[in-house]
């Protein structure tokens, strides 16, 4: 089997209820997906999806995509898409880094091969793990409704993982989430991600004024260096996420001692086969994750929900459900959300099929 056509699509995002707000005054009025599609020479097409957020958030835009695929397309054609890992190799090859863009591609290499296989791409993942995966509902930054409807409307829903967007003034955030942590039950978690919103000083007084909480922190400053620091200078759980882009950035994490937890991104780490390899060192050093992406609508979603079940239970603490924080459909089959749970689908490759409608026309095609 050869890749012998590149399409690349563009979709908007909408953003369901408005804005989304986080860290430091960060704000999102609507995502766009670049979606990828592999037409193999046997007429089989896998898909792939990337949406970078905004250009402020991580080394990763929108526009970069079209570029690195064009960058890149000359060196695709002809490969076979049902070896994920060479391609992969094959894109580092000829461009350094841009790990956002090649997830799109790498993703779409997978869809291809479980659906050549006529298998689920949880099975060539390391193989169905978990039959539901708890999903964490986001509580971002103000304004916003009450906190009590919110947290009681995620809880009659079945979530239990609670992720709170903190940055903004410490002493407020502080408040703030201790006015959540009050009406949590038991068996429900609080977690405080700054996005690396805030500086040392600051995520220190803010761990300093919630320090009776049991709650996860957050990725609370942009350089690890100021991470690694809080982290040695506070007693709440510590997670890694921007943090963690590469393999690299995990063992030196692990070899200091920077993080109890680590939110694995499926376009952060530039695809399947990358995040495939993050997960598993987690995983054997015994560091427990979230499986996620970035952003992104059903084929993004797909995706994590095929990471996320393949995940050893005991190392995965929770996924999302992006898809559903999108107004549209840019893909049917994606997975569905039970009890407050995620659930993979058992179709060949992603489980989906794109809505060609609101795809549009491509972009660029590369035969
Ligand atoms: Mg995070």
């Amino acid at each position: 089997m050869k890749i012998a056509r590149i399409r690349l699509y563009a979709a908007p995002l909408p953003i369901k209820g408005g804005p989304w707000r986080w860290g430091k005054g960060f704000e999102m009025h609507a995502g766009t997906a670049h979606v990828v599609a592999l037409d193999s020479d046997t007429g089989l097409t896998g898909w792939g999806e990337s949406a970078p957020m905004v250009a402020f958030y991580l080394p990763a835009h929108d526009k970069g995509i079209p570029a690195v695929v064009a960058e890149l397309a000359p060196h695709l054609l002809g490969l076979d898409p049902r070896n994920p890992a060479a391609v992969d190799a094959e894109m580092d090859r000829w461009l350094h880094g841009h790990a956002y863009a090649k997830s799109a591609i790498d993703v779409a290499c997978w869809d291809l091969a479980g659906r050549a296989l006529g298998v689920p791409c949880h099975l060539l993942l390391g193989g169905r793990r978990s039959d539901a995966m708890p999903i964490f509902r986001t509580i971002p930054q103000p304004p916003h409704d009450d906190l009590d409807a919110r947290l009681t409307d995620y809880r009659a829903q079945g979530f239990r993982y609670f992720q709170m967007k903190v940055g903004g003034d410490p002493s407020a955030e502080a408040a703030r989430v201790r006015s959540v942590a009050a009406l949590l039950r038991p068996g429900e978690s609080l977690i405080a991600d700054a996005n690396r919103g805030w500086r040392r000083d600051q995520a220190l007084r803010f761990a300093h004024e919630t320090r009776d909480l049991s709650l996860t922190f957050e990725q609370p400053c942009d350089s690890y260096d100021d991470c690694l620091s809080v982290r040695r200078r506070t007693s709440h759980v510590l997670k890694l996420d921007e943090a963690i882009k590469t393999a690299d950035d995990l063992f030196r994490a692990i070899a200091d001692d920077a993080c109890d937890t680590v939110c694995v991104k499926i376009a952060k780490q530039g695809g399947l086969t990358k995040a495939r390899t993050i997960r598993d060192i987690c995983a054997a050093r015994g560091l427990p994750m979230t499986v996620e992406d970035v952003w992104g609508g059903e084929i993004a979603s797909a995706a994590v929900a095929h990471l996320a079940a393949s995940t050893p239970p005991d190392m995965l603490l929770n996924t999302t459900d992006l898809q559903n924080y999108n107004d549209g459909e840019i893909a049917t089959g994606a997975p569905t959300v039970a009890d407050g749970c995620l659930i993979v689908s058992d179709r060949p490759g992603l489980g989906i099929e794109p809505v060609m409608a609101a795809l549009g026309d491509p972009v660029a095609v590369y035969d």
